[in-house]
């Protein structure tokens, strides 16, 4: 699977904004945004003001470095999501949040979508009791979403869960602390996902 590679903190520097793609560190005093939030390079450049098409690019390259996707990829979730009814832009940002490692992520299993997606390729999550290792999967209401038995990752993901017990868990999904196992009761919105990002000037430009 294409992913994309190199230093991530640069990626909040270019946008200007936390995107979280650190899992701890970013909630430390070690963030690069916290240190210095300037645009990366070696001139420091000013953001200036951006036209409407620039405006339009920097959400969609938000929404890309947070789930970690990969233009192509990313184009194909919103002709997907074009093609269904409702509103595109929210359309867009449901399909983005049902990924199977999206989900992993906001079950605290791991502080990062780097490591959740990691965790998925490497086999230890499984949907309705079957290994899935495709981060793109989509979970559907009703999917139930474990881990495999191995103690010691039990154990790493009970680590993590406790580690980052100020952040909520949705009201999407409904997670066993006990058993690690978690089912998906509705659909995730909008709200739900909380993203720093307007989803409709994502729709304005790829409507060009
Ligand atoms: Fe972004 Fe996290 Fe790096 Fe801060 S630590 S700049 S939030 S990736």
């Amino acid at each position: 699977m294409a992913r994309r590679t190199g230093a991530v903190c640069r990626l909040c520097r270019r946008e200007g904004i936390k995107l979280f793609l650190k899992g701890i560190r970013c909630t430390g005093d070690k963030c690069a945004i916290e240190r210095r939030n300037t645009p990366p390079g070696m001139h420091k450049r000013s953001r200036g003001k951006l036209s409407d098409y620039g405006l339009q690019l920097r959400e969609k390259q938000k929404a890309k470095k947070i789930y970690g996707m990969l233009e192509r990829q990313f184009r194909s979730f919103f002709e997907r999501a074009s093609k269904k009814r409702g509103v595109t832009g929210e359309t867009l940002i449901q399909l983005l949040e049902r990924r199977l490692d999206s989900v992993v992520y906001r079950l605290l299993f791991v502080p990062s979508r780097a490591e959740a997606r990691q965790l998925v390729t490497h086999g230890s999550v499984l949907v309705n009791g079957r290994t899935v290792n495709i981060p793109s999967f989509q979970v559907r209401i009703g999917d139930v979403i474990q881990l495999h038995a191995r103690e010691t990752l039990r154990k790493r993901v009970q680590g993590n869960l406790e580690m980052l017990k100020d952040r909520p868990i949705s009201d999407w999904l409904d997670l066993n602390r006990g058993t690690l196992e978690a089912k998906v009761v509705r659909l995730p919105g909008k709200a739900d996902a909380g993203l720093p990002v307007e989803e409709s000037q994502i729709v304005e430009l790829y409507s060009k």
